[in-house]
């Protein structure tokens, strides 16, 4: 085993930025998935809006400054990836149920760090011409960005595995090993493979890994859903939110919106958020030609109890780390620039 060899399971977007950072830094690096590809997780039906405008203006200044620099992290990823990473996206138009609680949404905003600017109805036309009836006062967030999540997750890891990283996939985690208090590596189907550091990032599936290890871990799940539309032509150039929906284009020209899911999880509830994006699309974007509905899925998002730190080391078995946060995509650089530090990189 060589000096800080480094496990990471998941190769969700958590755990692909971590290994694509790792990897630039000459470090040892092994990524292990139990899925065929990277990017299949919770993080293939996310939304993946780098934003601050979704989020409450009041969140704490030290969260809304990592929300703040995420959108710049992944500026600078788009750019270090050719702008291929990003999907094409103008930034971000949010307006509220009237002019005053729109003013009110982009003044808080703006005095946090956001750039914002407030735009009329023609100026909303201008720029997104597919809306039937724009409203009189919207807030755009021109910074902002959006990230196909599946696809940014195999371009971080093939640059993973391109610097040097090991990618094992379809290969579960099935424990962790360790000795007189160390993390030695953990155990796959028939194989232990040897790691000084093993750093859980496997989303929702985390829980289970470091279940003996880290009591009170704090992580639960919390399900929300994506909506994909296809349409035959017709595209959006920012993320929108706005009129009961939160909708962009991606890079492919399928619509996806994301809906809160907060009465169960069955065909019906699938259906009826279907049919209700559906109507809303040929509502206020009739120009959309033959938008109909691909897929819904509803993903469990990881989420950690108030208060964790976003990277956690497991007390009394030292080289075991938990990264694990909530809004993951947005929080992915963050997290991958806090394991880089935790191991001396
Ligand atoms: C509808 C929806 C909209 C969302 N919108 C946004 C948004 O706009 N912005 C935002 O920031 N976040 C958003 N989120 C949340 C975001 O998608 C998640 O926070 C993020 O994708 C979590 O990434 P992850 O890498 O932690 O988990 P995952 O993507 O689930 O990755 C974990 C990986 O670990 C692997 N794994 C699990 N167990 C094992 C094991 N035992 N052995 C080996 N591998 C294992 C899995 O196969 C998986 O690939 C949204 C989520 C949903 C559902």
């Amino acid at each position: 085993m060589t000096a800080h060899s480094i496990l990471i399971i998941g190769a969700g977007i958590v755990g692909a930025s971590i290994a694509h950072r790792l990897s630039k830094t000459g470090a040892t690096v092994t990524l292990v998935d139990s899925a065929e590809a990277a990017g299949l997780g919770v993080s293939a039906a996310s939304f993946g809006w780098i934003t601050c405008a979704a989020g409450d203006p009041g969140l704490a200044d030290e969260v809304y400054r990592q929300r703040l620099q995420a959108i710049e992290d992944y500026a600078a990823l788009d750019q270090e990836f050719g702008s291929r990473l990003c999907a094409p996206c103008k930034g971000a138009i949010v307006w509220g149920a009237d002019e005053d609680e729109t003013r009110d949404w982009a003044d808080r905003h703006a005095k946090k760090g956001s750039t914002v600017w407030l735009i009329g109805a023609a100026e909303f036309s201008e720029l997104e011409p597919m809306i039937a009836q724009p409203p009189a006062i919207a807030a755009c967030f021109p910074r902002e960005k959006a990230v196909d999540v599946g696809h940014a997750c195999v371009m971080l890891v093939r640059a993973a595995r391109d610097n040097g990283a090991r990618i094992l996939l379809g290969q579960k985690v099935l424990g962790i090993e360790a000795k007189a208090g160390r993390v030695t590596g953990v155990r796959l189907d028939g194989q232990v493979i040897a790691a000084d550091h093993v750093i859980v990032a496997a989303g929702a599936g985390s829980a289970g890994i470091v279940e003996g290890f880290m009591p009170g871990h704090g992580i639960s799940t919390s399900p929300s859903a994506l909506v994909t539309l296809g349409v035959d032509a017709g595209r959006l150039s920012h993320v929108l939110e706005g009129g009961g929906i939160e909708i962009r284009s991606r890079a492919n020209g399928d619509l996806i919106a994301a809906c809160a899911v907060d009465h169960g999880q069955d065909d019906r509830v699938s259906a009826d958020l279907a049919s209700d994006v559906l109507s809303k699309v040929r509502r206020l974007f009739p120009g959309m030609d033959n938008p109909r509905v691909e897929k819904v899925e509803i993903g469990q998002r990881p989420v950690l109890a108030e208060g964790r730190p976003l990277v956690a080391s497991a007390r009394g078995l030292e080289g075991l780390c938990l990264a694990v946060a909530h809004p993951g995509v947005i929080l992915a650089p963050e997290i991958s620039r806090q394991v880089a530090e935790l191991l001396g990189y």
